[in-house]
Formats: C-alpha cells, sequence, structure tokens
C-alpha cells in the first residue's frame, strides 16, 4: 500500500511512536527510527525485524530540540533511505506542575520538545518532502498533538500551551502547502496506555494516597467509553492519513478520544 515511500518517526522507540512504526512498515513504508535512547531504537528495530526481516530501517538517535542533530539525522536517513515522503512527529513530553510552581525552565522544555522540536523536524525533512511530491510522491506530515490541543487541562499548562501550538502550526503549514502536494494534520489521542500515562499514574498516587487503578479510572473516566486508548488506534488513523484518497484531509486536527471532545 505505502510500498514506496520512506517514513520518518520521532519516539518510535516505545509507546503511540512504536505502534505507528508497526503499522507503517506492516503498510511497506522504509523506515527511519528517531529518538534520543539508540538502546530503545535498536529494540524496536529488532521487534519490527522479527515480524518484518526484509524490513530497510535506519536508526537516527537525536534530541529533537537540538536542531542540528535533527538536520544531521535527517540528511543520513536521506543518504540511506531517499527523501522522507512521511513525517510523524511524535516525540513529545508531558510534566505535570501546578501553574504557581511552573519554573520558565519547565516551561521552555515543554514547548521545545513538543512544539520546536516539531518545527525543526518539518524545516529539516521539507525541502526533500517537496521535491518528491513535485515528481509525483505525496507528502505527509502528521503532527502528535493531544486532546490537550484542543481543550484545557489543569496542573498541564506548559504542556496544554505546546499542543495548543501544534495545532496552529499544523493549521497554518497545511494552508502553506496546499498546492504543493504535501498535507499537514494533527493526530490529538485522549489519555492512551504508554509510558507517559503510567508516569501519570504514579503522579496521581503519590500526590493523592490513590491506588494504582483508582488512580488509572481518574484517567479512564475522562473518556466516555471509560476506559484508556490503545496505541494501536492512534497508529491507524496515521495509516489512513497516509493511505491513497487521503489527500483532501489536510490542516485537521482529528481526535481519537473515545467522544471527550464531544461532550
Ligand atoms: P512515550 O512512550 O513516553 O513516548 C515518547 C517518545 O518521545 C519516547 O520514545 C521518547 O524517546 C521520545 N522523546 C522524548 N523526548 C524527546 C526528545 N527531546 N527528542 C527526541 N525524542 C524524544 O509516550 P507516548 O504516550 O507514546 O507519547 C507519544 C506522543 O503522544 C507524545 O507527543 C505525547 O505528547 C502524545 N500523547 C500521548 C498521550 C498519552 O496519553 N499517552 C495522549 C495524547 C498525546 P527517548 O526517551 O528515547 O527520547
Amino acid at each position: 500500500m505505502l510500498n514506496d515511500r520512506h517514513a520518518l518517526i520521532t519516539g518510535a522507540g516505545s509507546g503511540i511512536g512504536a505502534a505507528i512504526a508497526l503499522a507503517l512498515a506492516q503498510a511497506g513504508c522504509r523506515l527511519t527510527l528517531a529518538g534520543r535512547s539508540q538502546g530503545k531504537l535498536q529494540a524496536q528495530a529488532e521487534r519490527l525485524r522479527e515480524q518484518l526481516p526484509d524490513l530497510a530501517v535506519v536508526l537516527a538517535p537525536m534530541d529533537v530540540t537540538d536542531p542540528h542533530a535533527v538536520h544531521a539525522a535527517v540528511q543520513q536517513a536521506q543518504a540511506r533511505l531517499g527523501s522522507v515522503h512521511i513525517l510523524v512527529n511524535n516525540a513529545g513530553q508531558a510534566h505535570s506542575q501546578p501553574f504557581a510552581k511552573t519554573d520558565a525552565a519547565q516551561w521552555q522544555q515543554m514547548l521545545n520538545v513538543n512544539l520546536t522540536g516539531t518545527f525543526h523536524c518539518i524545516q529539516a525533512v521539507l525541502p526533500g518532502m517537496l521535491e518528491a511530491a513535485q515528481t509525483g510522491t505525496p507528502g505527509r506530515i502528521l503532527n502528535i498533538a493531544s486532546t490537550a490541543g484542543l481543550k484545557g487541562y489543569a496542573y498541564v499548562s506548559a504542556y496544554v500551551a505546546a499542543k495548543h501550538g501544534v495545532v496552529g502550526l499544523t493549521k497554518a503549514l497545511a494552508l502553506e502547502l496546499a498546492r504543493k502536494g504535501v498535507t499537514v494534520n494533527a493526530i490529538c489521542p485522549g489519555y492512551t496506555e504508554t509510558d507517559i500515562v503510567r508516569e501519570a499514574v504514579h503522579n496521581i498516587v503519590a500526590k493523592t494516597g490513590k491506588s494504582e487503578n483508582q488512580a488509572r479510572q481518574a484517567l479512564a473516566a475522562s473518556n466516555p467509553q471509560q476506559r484508556l486508548v490503545q496505541p494501536l488506534e492512534v497508529a491507524q488513523s496515521v495509516l489512513w492519513l497516509c493511505a491513497a484518497g487521503s489527500d483532501a484531509i489536510n490542516g485537521q486536527a482529528i481526535a481519537i478520544d473515545g467522544g471527550e471532545l464531544a461532550g
């Protein structure tokens, strides 16, 4: 289905990014797996190769907040696998802190990783993506934002601000690239069963004395389906937006949240 495509996924060593990498590999993409931890990326590449022994996969250890590292990693990936046709900006961090206790460094860290990291990665892949689009291979930029990009949550103001920024960037860039063969969309998951949520559960347990089960239920309660979203469900939406026939979907922020934002 996506046999001629090169997909670069940031934060590909765990959680949602790992599920997206698997889905795109199964659809036939060549993959570049990016993230800070070489060990996590290596383990993910091995898991993928167990299922898909012929998979072309490049590891790109990099911190998305460092533009030089991002540009160098993208250049190396392109030298091995050609221009990037699908960029999934998934790397992210979510630190919770009451606003009054949030210092400027913590604020900046959330903006750097979630928003500016997305900017650096798009800047690095876009020239090659546009060139490929001119010769007929469509480009896809998928920004993994969050329901926190579309509504507020208490005690994560910096994360919410950063993810709203990701949604804004998505809309503006979608308009700018609309006639150039590249679509830009944001995926906005609700609470999803990954390390980020496991950390949130530990925080709730530590700060409120709730049991782990009660803490998980408190997070799941925001979802009208009363459950956590699964990484595979987020990955399916990425696959759909990359598939043939999705060219008219542009500048959208699509919630994968069991209906949370409908209420
Ligand atoms: P996760 O398992 O913690 O994944 C985050 C990934 O980002 C990790 O693989 C991490 O790898 C990478 N990363 C973090 N900082 C980075 C940096 N500075 N440079 C490069 N890579 C970095 O959590 P996840 O839930 O799958 O999160 C994936 C995305 O989904 C995030 O953008 C998150 O905000 C978003 N999201 C999650 C939820 C949820 O409830 N889980 C809901 C909505 C949105 P390294 O540590 O190796 O760098």
